[in-house]
């Protein structure tokens, strides 16, 4: 899996507290052993789909929580640059796991470049961090929103994310789930 500017990792880190009062976020990337380790790892190796040239998503997150298991109170969101896709959904830009705890946002389709235009690193933050917000929201027990600006409003395409704000509409910011 590609490797991300550190810098842009603690400025979502620090965007995301801003969004999760009361949580305490921390940015690690995963050392090489353990990422040597996981490549050797069958289960994840099977969940690459080599005709697709994608990943499967649902399957790298049941790995995920077997091996670093989240619990009550250390929730976990990856970051990863690869393209994945979902069942019934041709790609996926997150998915939160089905049993909670942990979720991961897929970078490629966010980029400009990844349809042939110019790059635009500011675009891509602000995709990166509602991504991020959305499945964390899942993550702490938020379901779809239907306003179209609210982070929780579920994007069907890049527009939908493009257009909704990276913040909780008031209606959702009052359920206030978990923490
Ligand atoms: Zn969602
Ligand atoms: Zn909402």
């Amino acid at each position: 899996m590609a490797e991300l500017d550190y810098r842009i990792l603690n400025n979502l880190g620090s965007d995301i507290s801003r969004e999760f009062e009361n949580i305490r976020v921390t940015v690690s990337r995963l050392n090489n052993s353990n990422l040597i380790r996981l490549k050797k790892n069958a289960a994840f190796q099977s969940s690459f789909d080599k005709d697709r040239n994608q990943w499967y998503s649902p399957k790298l997150l049941d790995l995920f929580f077997e091996k670093f298991k989240p619990n009550k109170e250390t929730k976990i969101l990856f970051i990863l640059d690869v393209d994945a896709y979902s069942n019934g959904m041709n790609f996926v830009l997150g998915e939160a796991f089905h049993q909670g705890g942990l979720g991961a946002i897929y970078l490629p389709r966010i980029k400009q470049e990844f349809y042939g235009l110019k790059p635009d690193n500011e675009l891509f933050y602000k995709r990166m961090i509602k991504e991020a917000v959305h499945e964390l929201g899942h993550i702490f027990g938020f379901n779809h929103c239907p306003d179209l600006l609210c982070v929780m409003h579920f994007s069907n395409s890049l527009s939908d994310t493009d257009f909704k704000r990276k913040s909780f509409c008031s209606k959702c910011r009052i359920k206030k789930p978990i923490f």
